[in-house]
C-alpha cells in the first residue's frame, strides 16, 4: 500500500518532504515523488497518511 502525487496538481511546494516518516518523498522532475516502494502510508506511526495531512492541493496525493 502507498500513496502517489499527481504531477499534474502538485505545486512543488515541498511541504510533504519533510513530515514522511519513511523518507519516500524528494525531488523529481521540478516536483516531488513518492517511492511507492518505501512508501506505508505511514501506518502504524501516525493514524493519517503525513504528505496527505499537509497537502493544500486536493486530490494531489492519491492511492498509487
Ligand atoms: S503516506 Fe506517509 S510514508 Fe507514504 S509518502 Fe506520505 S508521509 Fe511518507
Ligand atoms: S505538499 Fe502537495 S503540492 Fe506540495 S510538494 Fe507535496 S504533493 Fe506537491
Amino acid at each position: 500500500m502507498a500513496l502517489t502525487i499527481v504531477r499534474d496538481l502538485c505545486t512543488a511546494c515541498g511541504d510533504c518532504e519533510p513530515v514522511c516518516p519513511t523518507q519516500s518523498i524528494s525531488p523529481f522532475k521540478g516536483l516531488y515523488k513518492i517511492d511507492t516502494d518505501s512508501c506505508t502510508e505511514c501506518e502504524g506511526e501516525f493514524d493519517v497518511p503525513q504528505c496527505l495531512d499537509v497537502c493544500m492541493e486536493d486530490d494531489c496525493i492519491i492511492a498509487a
